[in-house]
């Protein structure tokens, strides 16, 4: 039996900058997912994950940095398109039930400076693209791999020191209000014990009201 729950909305203020990649253009699927089942730019979270949110907020103003939100819940049926759009394996999770942006238990962050331009790091948050897309739809995997080295928090290349010390600040504010960090994506940030956060299905009617299930 479904019951309904409530989920967070994170807004755009001082400290956060609420710009959902899958709801624009600019993703590897070249088009906006999240329009299209109606969540738009729209920022849903469990409520302990607005808390550690929360209390990030005077870490980062001690820091005048500001934390850009490029993902956070999804919709199993935004998951699902997302599938039928790169169906090869590799890109996502197997199913919503494998993926914490499911759960609402998950967002993928970076920082902005004191004048909204993002810090540099080792390499886009969306780090797919869709000339990957192509070559592996071909079988060919070895620049994928190569592009994915980048992600993940063992890539130490010298010449990169910024980007790296960058992607270590994020790493020590997230963790330091509880978040766990993803060792193969920099930007992907989990709450600690994921069996407490079952999959949320949402329903979305044409006003944009937006209703939030569990099982
Ligand atoms: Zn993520």
């Amino acid at each position: 039996m479904k019951s309904e729950v409530h989920l967070v909305e994170i807004k755009s203020d001082q400290c956060f900058w609420v710009d959902l990649m899958y709801a624009k253009n600019e993703n590897m699927m070249r088009t906006p997912v999240y329009q299209k089942v109606g969540l738009g730019n729209r920022c849903f979270v469990h409520q302990d994950l607005a808390q550690c949110l929360s209390n990030l907020k005077p870490l980062l103003q001690k820091k005048h940095l500001k934390l850009k939100i490029c993902d956070a819940y999804r919709p199993p049926e935004a998951f699902w398109l997302m599938k039928k759009i790169i169906p090869m394996e590799g890109f996502f999770a197997l199913s919503p039930e494998r993926s914490q942006h499911c759960h609402a238990s998950a967002v993928d962050v970076t920082l902005l400076d004191e004048s909204d331009r993002e810090l540099k790091f080792p390499c886009a948050v969306d780090a797919y693209d869709e000339k990957f897309a192509l070559q592996i739809a071909r079988g060919q995997w070895d620049d994928f791999k190569a592009h994915l080295q980048k992600a993940k928090y063992d890539w130490n290349d010298l010449g990169f020191e910024k980007e790296i010390e960058h992607r270590n600040l994020l790493r020590n504010l997230m963790e330091s209000v509880g978040f766990v960090a993803l060792e193969h994506e920099w930007w992907h940030f989990n709450l600690p014990n994921k069996e407490k956060y079952p999959l949320v299905d949402c329903s979305i009617d044409k006003n944009g009201e937006i209703r939030f299930f569990i099982e």
